[in-house]
């Protein structure tokens, strides 16, 4: 087994912004303590950039693009497969630092996040050079050529839940399509994109293709939204800020907006369910993986009545099993949440479903953890109109409802502003693709969880957003579509 603990010693976690190749600090020199949530130890003091940075990596970007964009989709493979590889070597830092710098499970990010990362990023680099053009059926005696071009400097702004891989799902399709980037990770978790930004230079992405702004989101992602020679943002994180770059690009210069927000989804288990074990472990999955900050998270358990207190009482006897503690244990199954105030922000949640609702697994802070960000998973039965029902939590805290026919249940899943995911549990075939047609949510998983996968597009229905991370249909996002007329006469 590896000592993670010796490992993390070794690393040195790189500090400053990354702007046309460069490791440079904020202009006004401000910095933001990364604290491990774990402990409470400052990890590094990051650079905070502001308008100036981020003018500076703009203009690095748009210097960048028309060779980067000029290069051959082969050329361009090359420089992606050479990433993904010097990630895959380099992945035992990189899962530390999201590990540190999140509170991640190592057991996650060294087995999921990481090696996720490079294979999303070598699954673009693979496609490129496949993608064709389009001949138009006219019908008519000229030739209509569409062709995809880059749309040239995409901001990519990405929360700090998997900090890496959210970083990878913008970052891989966007320069793989002739694009150059300048990425905001949150100001939680700057640390594993930072070294990534080095990574590419190794790999020999040109100087200026990615750039990385750390920073306060109301500074740097801001300028980024505002910013009149940025053509395109791509956001994942919540519904307020995600409204918000709407407005920057109304107020600037019309850009692209793509939006990957939050998300309540529903978890239906109808009692044709044969094997309940198995939904309990799912339903755990669902909730508690992450410990809850997943923006698919299976946040609302809907359960046909008659099964309704056997699956509760199998999941809490499972939730209860989860081993919290130190994420650099191989052993623990959930770690703290990202900070102390991430934390105090889900136990406010926990304490409406005190209010509000019936426990069956009460939750509240970890008592005897070395900081305030670890909270117990909980489990809430409220009603149709608590706030638990209805906002997204992102902790580990699981509301619950019971339903009794097909259609109730399809009603109370849909109706939520959000729609990003769903899940069905039944072991009736044509119900369960009756369900699965009938939920209003951009994945839906029949017989398991947040089923995902590089070559499915992910992305929300409602305010969950618009646009899709993953597969083909990414590339739409960071292409636009060109038409040549040619006239034979
Ligand atoms: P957040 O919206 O607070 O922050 C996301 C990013 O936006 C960060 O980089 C942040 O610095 C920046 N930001 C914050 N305020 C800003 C402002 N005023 N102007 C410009 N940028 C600003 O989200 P978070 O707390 O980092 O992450 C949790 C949220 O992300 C949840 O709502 C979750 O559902 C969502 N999320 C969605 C997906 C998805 O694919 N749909 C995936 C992961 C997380």
């Amino acid at each position: 087994m590896t000592d993670w603990h010796a490992l993390a010693r070794t690393v040195e976690p790189r500090s400053d912004a990354f702007i046309d190749g460069k490791a440079v600090p904020a202009a006004d020199g401000r910095r933001i303590p990364s604290i491990n949530p774990a402990t409470g130890a400052v990890l590094a003091s990051v650079a905070a950039c502001g308008e100036e940075d981020v003018d500076r990596a703009v203009a690095a970007a748009r210097r960048a693009f028309p060779g980067w964009a000029a290069t051959s989709p082969g050329e361009r493979k090359t420089v992606l497969l050479r990433l993904a590889e010097l990630i895959r070597e380099n992945a035992d830092e990189l899962a530390l630092l999201d590990s540190l710098d999140a509170g991640k499970l190592i057991s996650d990010t060294s087995t999921i996040d990481v090696p996720g990362s490079a294979a999303i990023l070598q699954w673009y680099a693979e496609t490129i050079d496949k993608a064709y053009g389009e001949i138009a059926p006219t019908g008519r005696g000229d030739l209509a050529l569409v062709s995809r071009e880059p749309l040239g400097v995409v901001a990519a702004v990405v929360p700090w839940n998997y900090p890496l891989e959210m970083a990878i799902w913008k970052v891989a399709p966007a320069l793989a399509a002739g694009n150059s980037v300048v990425l905001k990770p949150a100001e939680e978790s700057p640390l594993s994109v930072l070294r990534l930004a080095e990574l590419a230079i190794e790999a020999g992405l040109p100087e200026g293709v990615l750039n990385v702004v750390p920073g306060l989101g109301p500074e740097a992602g801001r300028a980024l939204g505002l910013h009149p020679d940025v053509d395109a943002v791509t956001f994942t994180g919540s519904t307020p800020v995600g409204k918000m770059f709407l407005q920057y690009a109304g107020q600037s210069n019309m850009k692209q907006v793509w939006l990957e927000c939050g998300g309540k989804s529903a978890n239906v288990v109808f009692a044709d369910a044969v094997d309940l074990d198995a939904v309990a472990a799912g339903v755990c999955f669902g909730i508690f993986t992450n410990a809850g900050q997943v923006c698919s998270a299976n946040s609302r358990l809907l359960v046909q009545r008659p099964v309704l207190d056997q699956l509760l009482s199998l999941v809490s006897e499972k939730a209860r099993q989860i081993r919290q503690g130190d994420p650099l244990s191989e052993t623990t199954t959930m770690g703290p949440l990202v900070s102390d105030a991430q934390a105090a922000r889900v136990l406010s949640y926990v304490e409406i479903g005190h209010a509000e609702g019936r426990a069956t697994l009460p939750g509240g802070p970890r008592e005897e953890a070395p900081t305030k960000a670890y909270v117990n998973p909980s489990i809430f039965e409220v009603g149709p109109e608590s706030r638990l029902w209805r906002e997204e939590v992102f902790g580990p805290v699981l509301a619950v409802q019971a339903f009794d026919s097909e259609d109730e249940a399809v009603a109370m899943a849909n109706d939520s502003i959000y729609g990003l995911a769903a899940s069905v549990w039944s072991d009736s075939l044509s119900r369960a693709h009756r369900v699965a047609g009938r939920l209003r949510a951009g994945t839906v998983s029949v017989n398991t969880v947040d089923a995902l996968d590089v070559t499915t597009p992910f992305g929300g229905f409602g305010q969950s957003g618009f646009g899709r991370d993953l597969s083909l249909h990414a590339l739409d996002k960071f292409t636009a579509l060109k038409t040549t007329w040619v006239n034979y006469r």
